[in-house]
């Protein structure tokens, strides 16, 4: 597989969609530990990497952003930690093979470091090690820190993955509109402070991922701003299916996958280098999505 960067440098690559919801399409129950399935189904969790694959997708995303001890331990799963972690590495380098690149996800470890929280950031860069070591095991190519809040963890997680070797890492942030083009994470840090953060711990490509109640318009501005905090580092933006409305108890992802290639010029403009997609969104979705990509290469 040559290298991302390199390859990056060259054209626009395109990340893929959402893990959850289409485990829970395929017969998950909801409150059962979905990285379960990388060992137990990985017929099914192949089967979400390859829809996302033949939509075009660069970037393949291992079933496993709940994956550290620490969030597994909710499960009773902690001794499988290694073992879901890496057969979870194994099944996206399964369908990637040598055409497309495995992201190793890791997700917020699930509470808050020192001192809001109990957690020191020495515990946590060993927590995010042991999960790292596993799906680079498994075959990942680099490592995606996604949905995060707290610079202070990805400053962790980015240097518990330079423990794992020379892989690239990608940190991505969840912002709200905090204000009229104002984002912040639920900390209530800056885009600016959140990538400069990011870049200065050595992430190799920085964005945003989610985002609380952002319409397509928002995730523009908030591209702009992106590309304009990380200097010559690569962007990435992974949007929501739209902004979610609350249907019952639910929260709903209306965007449509034509509706989501519309904005894909606009955000390629904006200088992002990679575009996927995140809560709402499916292989349908990222199929659209690609076509775009591939029409502004
Ligand atoms: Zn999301």
């Amino acid at each position: 597989m040559n290298d991302l960067l390199t390859a990056l440098a060259a054209r626009p690559l395109i990340c893929d969609g959402a893990m959850g919801t289409q485990l829970l399409a395929k017969g998950l129950a909801g409150g059962e530990c979905g990285m379960l399935w990388n060992a137990e189904r990985p017929e099914m969790v192949r089967g979400v990497h390859e829809a996302y694959r033949q939509a075009g997708c660069d970037l393949i995303t291992t079933n496993t952003f709940s994956g550290t001890s620490f969030a597994l331990a909710r499960h009773g799963l902690v001794a499988r930690m290694a073992e879901l972690n890496r057969a979870g590495a194994q099944n996206a380098r399964q369908v990637a093979g040598e055409s497309a690149w495995v992201l190793g996800d890791i997700g917020p470890f699930g509470d808050f470091l020192e001192p809001l929280g109990d957690m020191t950031a020495e515990e946590l860069r060993e927590i995010f090690r042991q999960q790292i070591a596993a799906l680079v095991e498994g075959g990942a190519d680099a490592v995606l820190v996604e949905t995060m809040s707290d610079p202070a963890e990805v400053e962790v997680a980015v240097a518990a993955a330079k423990e794992c070797g020379d892989l690239p890492t990608i940190t991505t942030y969840a912002f709200q509109k905090t204000g009229d083009a104002e984002f912040r994470t639920m900390m209530g840090t800056g885009v600016e402070e959140a990538l400069e953060r990011a870049v200065a711990a050595g992430a190799s490509i920085v964005g945003a991922n989610c985002g609380t109640a952002l319409a397509f318009p928002d995730y523009l501005e908030l591209a702009r701003q992106l590309v304009r905090a990380a200097g010559k580092t690569p962007v990435i933006l992974q949007p929501n299916a739209g902004s979610p409305q609350v249907i019952g108890e639910q929260m709903v992802y209306c965007a449509t996958p034509a509706e989501m290639e519309a904005i894909v010029p606009a955000l390629l403009q904006t200088g992002v280098r990679i575009i996927g997609g995140c809560c709402g969104t499916s292989p349908a979705h990222l199929a659209a999505m690609s076509r775009s990509v591939n029409a502004c290469r």
